[in-house]
């Protein structure tokens, strides 16, 4: 079997799947031109704990873990099976990083807005692993080489967060707003350190990244990008989609190959 990409997807607002843009379009080209997985492993930013953690359930339950969105969201569930015999090989992979699985906690819109997009069936298999905002990014690399075997195993390794992410300022400015500079520096620098496969500076990037901590006041949202990275032992990498929403919502989606 073909060795898959590692992606790293950023999910935006809950309302990427009911407002028309281009990335809703770019993510459902995506999920059918990519080779078709067994299962996925998504790493989200909506699941935070001190330690490694994997969904263990068989049905995984939809969780609606945002407020203050338009009713219809609260309806949609993404009823994808889970797969407890890959959380159990992953949690394997990830022996001496005290992982753990979770046998009851469902899937949170991290995972199932970008995977209601590429795979609208619901039909293959879903893990979600946890980040840990506690840890630096070289340790989430170390985290996502553990995970580089899965490639090989049909299994998609996804993060998903957000190349740039100030939810103070979202709110001031439309959907469809121009990039704003500093929101636009950062991610493009975080572009050409993919494409240079320039770790150094990946894994350093609170210190060197362009406006760094203004565009990620809190990490969860940035550390699924050293998850993918990782899983491709660090290899150069390509930005498939760059578009913004509000100005300061970076929606770019990286693949390593
Ligand atoms: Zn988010």
């Amino acid at each position: 079997m073909t060795e898959l990409p590692s992606l790293f997807v950023s999910h935006g607002a809950p309302t990427l799947l009911t407002d028309a843009g281009p990335t809703r379009d770019f993510l459902a080209d995506l999920g059918r031109s990519l080779p078709r997985p067994r299962a996925i492993l998504c790493a989200s930013a909506h699941w935070t704990t001190a330690d490694p953690q994997l969904t263990g359930h068989p049905a995984p339950a939809t969780i609606h873990d945002f407020y203050g969105f338009p009713d219809p969201l609260y309806q949609v569930e993404y009823p994808a099976p889970g797969d407890p015999d890959l959380a159990a090989e992953v949690a394997a992979l990830l022996d001496g990083l005290a992982p753990a699985v979770d046998p009851g906690r469902g899937l949170d819109h991290g995972a199932w807005v970008p995977l209601k997009l590429m795979y609208p069936a619901a039909d293959l298999p879903v893990v979600q692993l946890s980040v840990a905002p506690a840890r630096d990014p070289a340790w989430h690399v170390e985290l996502g080489r553990r995970l580089r075997p899965l490639r090989a195993r049909g299994v998609l390794v996804v993060g998903s967060g957000s190349a740039t992410h100030n939810l103070r300022d979202y709110a001031r400015h439309p959907l469809d707003a121009p990039a704003q500079p500093y929101a636009r520096a950062f991610a493009d620098w975080l572009s050409d350190a993919v494409a240079a496969g320039d770790l150094d500076a990946l894994t350093d990037v609170w210190a060197r990244g362009p406006e760094a901590r203004r565009n990620h006041p809190t990490p969860e949202h940035l550390i699924p990008l050293h998850v993918a990275l990782g899983a491709a032992g660090g290899a150069p990498g390509r930005r498939l989609h760059d578009a913004y929403t509000y100005g300061v919502l970076s929606m770019a989606v990286y693949a390593w190959d």
